[in-house]
C-alpha cells in the first residue's frame, strides 16, 4: 500500500500501533483503491496519548514564549520545504486536485505555525492599576490539555489551525483526525518533533466518533477544539459542557452570497465558482445559495455556464486538473440524493448534475437556477459541488431571506455600490463576510460562525483567547480593612 504510515498513532514523539484497535481503511477518492490501512485507537492508545500530553504539558508550558515560537517557526519552514510531499500525500487522502493541494493546505498550515509561532513570544497578561496604589495583574495561562477533532475536507490545514494556537499558548494537544483522512495529521506531527518540540506535545491518534468522544469526556482535557457538522457539534459541545470544558466549534453552514444587478459579472461569477466548486465543493464556508437579482440573472447563469464549460475534471494528480473526486463514495450518495431532491422539487437543472462515468468518486460541478427558499437543496448544506440560483428583487428581500437560516458561518456580497456593501455586511447573520470576492480565509483574519455555525474563532490573536485563560491577581498596598 502505497501511502502506509509506520503505524495508525503518533503518541510520545514516535509511531505507535495497536492492531486490535477497528481497521480504516484510507481509500485514493480518485481510484477507490486503498492506500493505507490504520487502526482506531483502542482504550490503552487513548490512554497513552493522554498521559503523555499531560505529561509533556507542564515542561512545555515552563518554555519562554520565544522558544516556543522558534518551535512552531521551524516547523512552518519544514513544512514549507516538503510541501510537494505534503500535497501528494494530501491528494491521495482528499482527492483533491495537486494544483490546490499544492497552494492550500500544507501552506496554509505552515502560515498558522508562523503566525502563531510569531505570536507566542509576546503572549501577557496586563497591569491594572486601582486606588491607593492597589493593583491587579492577569497572568495569561495555558489550558492545560487541548482535543483538536477533525473534519475531512481540509486535513493538513485543521491539525495546524488547532494545533498552532494551542501550542503558541503553552498547551499539548491530542488531535483526532477524520477517519476519512487519517494520513496528513501523522506528517503534522513528525515535523513538530524533528522542530524541536518535545515529545508529547502533539499526539495524533485514530478513530471513528467514539474515539473523539472518549478524548472530549476524559478529566484531563481542558479544551475541545472541532471541525465538524452540526450535528456532530450539539453532541461534543454538550459532552464538553458536562466537564465545563472550554471549546471551539467549527460547523457547517449554508451561506449566501448575493449578486445585485451593479455588480462585475465577471467577478460575482468567479466568486461564485470558487465558493461553490473548489474542492469539489467541500467547504464548509461555501456561498451556495447565490442569489442573483433578477435583471442580470440570465446574463449571470449564461456566462457562469460558459465558465464551467472550461472546467478540467481528472486525475487529481495532474496539475492542469482543476476539478476532482468526493472525498468518499458515502459523501458522493449523499450529493447525489440532494441532487435528486432537487430535481424531485422543480429547480431548474442548468449544469451537471450526474456522476461521471469512470473509476472513483466523481460528480459534475452542478448548478440549478429557479430554486425557491423552501427547497430542500436551498435549506440543507449538502457539502458538494451543488450551486443553488435564487432571484430576488430587493435589498430588503434579499437580506431577510439570506438570513433565514440556522446557520451563520459566511456570507458574502457582489455590488459596485459602495454603501450598500457595507449595509448590507453589517445585516449579515454570519461569523465571516466578503465584499468583491469570496472564501479566502488568510490567518491573520478570525475565522469562524454564528447561529449553529459554531462557537469561537479559529486564526487570527483572537484564537489566542480560546486557548489560554487569565489568572487574576489583586495586590494590596494597604491594610486590610474588616468590618469586625
Ligand atoms: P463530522 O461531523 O461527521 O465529523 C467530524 C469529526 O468529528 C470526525 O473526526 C468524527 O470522527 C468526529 N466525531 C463524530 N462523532 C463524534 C462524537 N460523538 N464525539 C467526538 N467526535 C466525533 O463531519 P465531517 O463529515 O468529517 O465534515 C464535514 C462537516 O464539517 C461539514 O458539516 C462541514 O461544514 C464541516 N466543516 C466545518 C468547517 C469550519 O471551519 N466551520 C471546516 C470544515 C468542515
Amino acid at each position: 500500500m502505497k501511502f502506509q504510515p509506520t503505524a495508525s498513532h503518533f503518541i510520545d514523539g514516535e509511531y505507535v500501533e495497536d492492531t486490535a484497535g477497528t481497521p480504516i481503511d484510507v481509500i485514493y477518492p480518485a481510484t477507490g483503491e486503498v492506500i493505507a490501512r490504520l487502526h482506531s485507537a483502542t482504550p490503552q492508545i487513548i490512554e497513552q496519548a493522554l498521559t503523555s500530553a499531560k505529561r509533556a504539558q507542564n515542561a512545555w508550558t515552563a518554555m519562554t514564549g520565544t522558544e516556543r515560537g522558534r518551535v512552531l517557526r521551524r516547523a512552518a519552514d519544514i513544512m514549507r520545504e516538503r510541501n510537494r510531499e505534503l500535497s501528494i500525500l494530501e491528494t491521495h487522502d482528499t482527492g483533491k486536485p495537486l494544483q490546490e493541494t499544492l497552494v492550500a493546505d500544507a501552506t496554509s498550515g505552515a502560515d498558522a505555525l508562523e503566525y502563531f509561532g510569531g505570536l507566542a513570544g509576546s503572549l501577557t497578561g496586563e497591569h491594572i492599576p486601582l486606588g491607593g496604589g492597589d493593583f491587579v495583574y492577569t497572568i495569561r495561562e495555558a489550558l492545560g490539555v487541548c482535543v483538536g477533532i477533525g473534519a475531512w475536507n481540509y486535513p493538513t490545514q485543521i491539525a495546524c489551525w488547532k494545533g498552532a494556537p494551542a501550542l503558541a499558548c503553552g498547551n499539548a494537544m491530542v488531535f483526532k483526525p477524520s477517519e476519512t483522512t487519517p494520513l496528513s495529521a501523522l506528517k503534522v506531527a513528525e515535523i513538530l518533533i524533528e522542530a524541536g518540540a518535545p515529545k508529547g506535545i502533539y499526539n495524533v491518534v485514530q478513530g471513528y466518533g467514539d474515539v473523539g468522544a472518549a478524548l472530549v469526556t476524559d478529566p484531563r482535557v481542558a479544551k475541545v477544539s472541532l471541525t465538524g457538522s452540526v450535528p456532530t457539534g450539539r453532541k461534543v459541545y454538550a459532552a464538553a459542557a458536562e466537564g465545563m470544558k472550554h471549546v471551539t466549534m467549527e460547523l457547517g453552514g449554508k451561506s449566501p452570497m448575493i449578486v445585485f444587478d451593479d455588480a462585475d459579472i465577471e467577478n460575482a461569477v468567479s466568486g461564485a465558482i470558487l465558493g461553490n466548486f473548489y474542492s469539489s465543493g467541500q467547504v464548509c464556508s461555501n456561498g451556495t445559495r447565490v442569489f442573483v437579482q433578477k435583471g442580470i440573472k440570465e446574463a449571470f447563469l449564461a456566462r457562469l455556464t460558459e465558465r464551467l464549460a472550461n472546467v478540467k475534471i481528472g486525475d487529481p494528480m495532474d496539475e492542469a486538473v482543476n476539478f476532482g473526486p468526493m472525498v468518499s463514495e458515502a459523501q458522493m450518495n449523499i450529493v447525489l440524493g440532494y441532487i435528486e431532491k432537487g430535481k424531485a422539487e422543480g429547480a431548474r437543472l442548468v449544469h451537471g448534475g450526474a456522476r461521471l462515468d469512470r473509476a472513483g468518486f466523481y460528480l459534475q460541478p452542478t448548478v440549478f437556477a429557479d430554486v425557491t427558499d423552501d427547497m430542500t437543496i436551498a435549506r440543507e448544506e449538502i457539502f458538494g459541488p451543488v450551486m443553488s440560483v435564487l432571484d430576488f428583487e430587493t435589498e430588503d428581500e434579499v437580506m431577510a431571506r439570506a438570513n433565514a437560516t440556522e446557520f451563520g458561518l459566511a456570507a458574502g456580497v457582489f455590488t459596485n455600490d459602495l454603501t450598500r456593501a457595507h449595509r448590507v455586511v453589517a445585516g449579515f447573520e454570519a461569523g465571516t463576510c466578503y465584499i468583491n470576492t469570496y472564501n479566502l480565509a488568510p490567518v491573520e483574519a478570525p475565522f469562524g460562525g454564528s447561529k449553529m455555525s459554531g462557537v469561537g474563532r479559529e486564526n487570527s490573536k483572537l484564537a489566542i483567547n480560546h486557548f489560554s485563560e487569565m489568572k487574576t491577581v489583586y495586590v494590596s498596598m494597604n491594610d486590610v480593612e474588616a468590618p469586625y
